[in-house]
């Protein structure tokens, strides 16, 4: 009893020692001994060897569904960015526009007691619209506010800016797919079990989700029935993650007369005009069969059942920021159900994330003054151009790529643009105002400025400077259209990047991730687009077939790996991560031996230098996951490498 009692205080002291807000950025070694279990043998466990000793020290935080060594950089970054904001937001004086703006955003996110008390009272203007409509006509006014300040792609369909496919210096319209409440199509469909069993759950949650905006539990329940029989139908007609995987299968242009002749009964000039933007020509549907579905809805649902599903959707995208009542019962169905999480996180990591959400480049300036060094920019800067050469030396000795295909690739090497650390120019934030004391309004204004700027966009000459991740993100990614590879200043941090470090473990761990980015460019998808970033063939024929049997190896190989249980990786899913991770280990490695060619190699720490090379490579990806969310993940395709769309929601992101 003593000794429980004894672990317990230990747990309490250890959790209240790591919960503070950080002046300073705490530092992990690059390569870290402990991290390994040599007593496994590197040549039939290879993962264990390098990651057996981080697995054991690092069990998962209650408050996560998986932990890893990118997840625990993460929380170094997020504990300095709360040193940072909790700084700001009890100062009075002496701030400047962007520091009043997350400061002021930061206090108010993390006043509980007025949020209490306030319970459901921020939704009532959207619950008194939806009660207001009087037919099927109200419909387009009403989602093109929701859809701007609530920022969801819960209500019926997603609707925002995009480069075109075929020309990537116009940026136009993309009318997307969305309307779903759960992760995507294949949870509505799928008959197994498990997941059964989750729509189960998924009733209950949104039947619970009413009871809170004050229906009767009877009512409720049949409420709940409906928006899945209305989610169903949509997720039917929608594609497989694996379809959208295809630029092809997404792209279909159409005019105004087009859009509005597959949706008769949704009227798009009261939308477009509604949501800020002059009248629009060119639209990219990116899924047909969808917005056929939806208009069969929406003829055949009536008035009640539409105002039953934008109900349950609102309440579901603005829960995170109402009353404790509201974010628990999100947090139990979206989390602890459908990801295994235990607990929900604390208020203070939730409103970082908030702020780096909504106000990212604001944060981002005051993360990247205090812990990004342009010693450190011109050190990563130089690493990534040595890996642009191993991959230049590599295309040109391929024994099964003709010269005119090569030379097509070398072009488009050539152009990528390198982005280290942060952009050129930040964001303006001038245009949102941010009140001490009005924590929903403050979310809705961000949000709206977010979805305004990213509609501004259409019609307008690209700008190509632009960042589609915050600069104190951990990740990085390649975006096929703006030929660019990201690389924000978060993950340029120890032990990812180590300055202290000798040269083997930094090319292996970050040396490999720039090579992965950089491989995403000729992955399957990313070789579909030309050095202008448009989506065009630029391979012979042989070349093509070339590539994807020597692809479909990898697709081969990596399909008889086990997720969990009895499930194996969706390799047709994963298919360009994978090639971008084996592409990009090996390119590291090629510039890692140019890099200290003329250098004495060192051994350390019993280590041959090319040991701590691969070392250092499998130290980036050591992590403990809770199986159910290694479910979500098979379905989902993994975080890195994608262009993430800005949105809202989840618990706090
Ligand atoms: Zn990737």
């Amino acid at each position: 009893m003593k000794s429980l009692l004894l672990l317990l205080a230990i747990t309490l002291t250890a959790s209240a020692q790591t919960e503070k807000p950080l002046a300073s950025f705490p530092y992990t070694p690059g390569l870290d001994l402990t991290s390994m279990d040599k007593t496994a043998d590197p040549c039939v466990d290879f993962y264990q060897y390098s990651c057996g000793g981080w697995k054991k020290n690092n069990p998962i935080p209650a408050d996560r569904p998986s932990w890893s060594v990118y997840g625990k950089l993460s929380q170094d970054n997020q504990q300095f960015l709360w040193g940072i904001l909790y700084q700001l937001s009890s100062q009075a004086s002496g701030r400047n526009a962007n520091q009043q703006k997350i400061g002021d955003y930061f206090g108010a996110c993390m006043d509980e007691a007025a949020v209490k008390q306030l319970g459901a009272r921020p939704l009532r203007p959207y619950l008194d619209q939806i009660a207001a409509m009087q037919s099927t006509k109200d419909l387009p006014a009403l989602l093109a506010g929701m859809h701007t300040s609530l920022q969801t792609g819960g209500l019926f369909f997603n609707f925002g800016s995009h480069q075109d496919y075929e020309n990537s210096q116009n940026v136009i319209a993309f009318a997307d797919a969305g309307g779903l409440g759960l992760p995507d199509r294949d949870y509505y469909i799928k008959t197994d079990e498990n997941s059964v069993d989750l729509r189960n759950k998924y009733l209950i949650h949104v039947q619970k989700m009413f009871e809170l905006l004050g229906d009767k539990p009877g009512v409720a329940k049949a409420e709940a029935a409906k928006v899945m029989e209305i989610e169903t139908a949509l997720a039917k007609a929608s594609l497989t993650r694996v379809q959208r995987r295809d630029p092809y299968q997404r792209f279909h242009k159409v005019d105004f007369k087009g859009l509005q002749a597959m949706t008769p009964d949704f009227d798009w000039s009261i939308y477009i005009t509604d949501i800020g933007l002059p009248a629009q020509n060119t639209f990219n549907v990116t899924e047909p069969a969808f917005y056929a579905e939806l208009d069969k809805q929406l003829k055949a649902l009536n008035l009640d059942d539409i105002k039953t599903y934008l109900r349950w959707h609102t309440a579901s995208a603005a829960a995170p920021y109402l009353s404790d009542d509201f974010v628990n019962e999100n947090f139990n169905f979206f989390s602890k159900t459908l990801r295994g999480v235990p607990q929900l996180r604390p208020r203070w990591k939730r409103c970082v994330n908030l702020v780096d959400d909504q106000l990212g480049e604001a944060l981002g300036q005051e993360f990247v003054a205090r812990a990004f060094s342009p010693e450190l920019k011109q050190k990563t800067s130089l690493m990534t151009s040595q890996i642009e050469h191993s991959m230049e030396e590599d295309i040109n000795t391929l024994d099964w790529m003709s010269p005119a295909t090569k030379q097509q690739a070398v072009a488009k090497l050539h152009v990528i643009v390198n982005k280290i650390g942060y952009p050129d120019k930040w964001r303006d934030y001038s245009s949102v105002e941010i009140k001490p004391n009005d924590f929903f309004g403050n979310v809705q204004r961000a949000a709206t400025f977010e979805s305004k700027r990213d509609l501004n966009k259409i019609g307008k000459p690209l700008d190509r400077g632009e960042w589609g991740m915050t600069p104190p993100t951990v990740n990085a990614y390649f975006s096929q259209q703006m030929n660019d590879i990201n690389f924000p200043a978060g993950v340029l941090q120890p032990p990812l990047y180590d300055p202290k470090m000798d040269d083997a473990p930094n090319y292996g761990d970050t040396g490999a991730t720039i090579g992965h980015e950089l491989t995403h460019a000729f992955d399957d998808r990313g070789r579909q687009f030309d050095a202008h970033g448009n989506l065009k063939d630029w391979w012979t024929r042989d070349d093509a077939k070339n590539f994807t049997d020597r692809a479909q190896c990898i697709v081969d190989q990596y399909a008889q790996y086990t997720v969990v249980d009895d499930i194996k990786i969706n390799s047709a899913l994963t298919e360009g991560e994978d090639i971008a991770d084996l592409g990009g280990l090996l390119l590291a490695w090629m510039a890692w031996k140019d890099q200290t060619r003329n250098m004495n190699r060192e051994s350390r720490d019993g280590l041959s230098p090319e040991q701590r090379f691969f070392v250092g490579n499998a130290q980036w990806a050591c992590e403990n996951d809770r199986p159910e969310n290694l479910r979500v993940r098979h379905h989902r395709s993994a975080l890195t490498g994608q262009v993430p769309r800005k949105r809202t929601g989840g618990e706090y992101g």
